[in-house]
């Protein structure tokens, strides 16, 4: 089956130009808040699905230990640099379309300004459902496309597209804004029931940024998030979604044990020095510099 496409941040300065420099401190600040609201007070084991530089991953602080994905190394690297070597950050380089784990091993995942970049979220989703345990958490942030703006401009005949309508819109190439409606079906048709949504960002525009203080929009946002439980007509939304049941007690020692083949999905792997080799199909992935590589095979039979 052909792949989609994959949005690459190789070598890309988006930490610094969009975050670090990019007036961006309000977005931060309001999905710190978002997070917390969501997240489960702790856990064992954490999938972070878009990682980035690891701008989020010291909100996870309850958990023993963090897998961070991105499909970019070099992302990969700065969040090393920024995180320090620590057991408890597990780097893995991925395909979201082939995620390279065993099935129900994460206890929770979440998925930040990352599902904006698929052109097929149900079957990027799925690949979360397939690694996520019973009982285990999702926290997924989306762009919605039915936000005020882009309605006013709808309005206005200053924008082509339709919000109302519940089809994905590419507004620039891999940059997809969500119908919250179709988001919510897809994790529903995958047996996520979703627990809670927050309205996020309400205040992101330039004038509103330049012209009040930060922690004024940010305190605003905190409070008016809550609306999202009745509409959601913010730029971002962050959905809670849990699987049902208990969640197992499932104990990862080596966590080796938790890959799998990205491409015929035996399971384990053995690790051969700067490689993980897979004794069933003979593919071998790249391990080096603390980073898992799945994405291209390192060797093939
Ligand atoms: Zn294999």
């Amino acid at each position: 089956m052909t792949q989609p496409p994959v949005c690459d941040y190789e070598g890309s300065d988006y930490q610094s130009s969009f975050w670090d420099r990019g007036g961006r401190e309000y977005e931060d600040r309001v999905e710190a808040i978002a997070l917390k609201r969501l997240l489960p007070k702790g856990g064992r084991l954490l999938l972070e699905l878009g990682a980035g530089a690891g701008r989020n991953t010291p909100r996870y602080a309850g958990f023993e230990r963090i897998v961070l994905v991105d499909y970019s190394r070099s992302q990969l690297r700065q969040a090393q640099a920024r995180l320090g070597a620590s057991d408890r950050y597990v780097l893995v380089a991925a395909d979201i379309y082939r995620l390279p784990f065993i099935p129900g091993v994460f206890d929770a995942a979440t998925m930040i300004r990352t599902l904006h970049h698929m052109s097929d979220p149900p079957r990027a989703l799925t690949q979360v459902r397939g690694a996520l345990a019973s009982g285990a958490t999702f926290i997924l942030e989306f762009a919605n496309k039915l936000n005020m703006k882009a309605i006013l401009r709808y309005w206005l005949g200053r924008q082509t597209w339709n919000p109302f309508t519940l089809q994905p819109v590419e507004f620039a190439e891999l940059n997809f804004d969500f119908h919250p409606v179709a988001v919510r079906h897809w994790l529903q048709t995958l047996g996520f029931n979703v627990a809670k949504v927050l309205a996020v960002s309400h205040f992101r525009t330039g004038l509103l940024k330049r012209t009040v203080p930060t922690f004024m929009l940010v305190a605003l946002d905190s409070l008016f998030q809550w609306t999202g439980a009745l509409w959601q007509l913010t730029p971002s939304v962050f959905i809670k979604a849990a699987l049902p049941g208990e969640l197992p007690a499932i104990h990862v020692d080596d966590i080796r044990s938790i890959f799998r083949c990205p491409d015929c999905g035996h399971t384990p792997l053995l690790d051969k020095a700067q490689q993980m080799e897979c004794p069933n199909c003979g593919r071998s992935w790249q391990k080096s510099d603390g980073i898992y590589d799945f994405r291209e095979p390192a060797g093939a039979p």
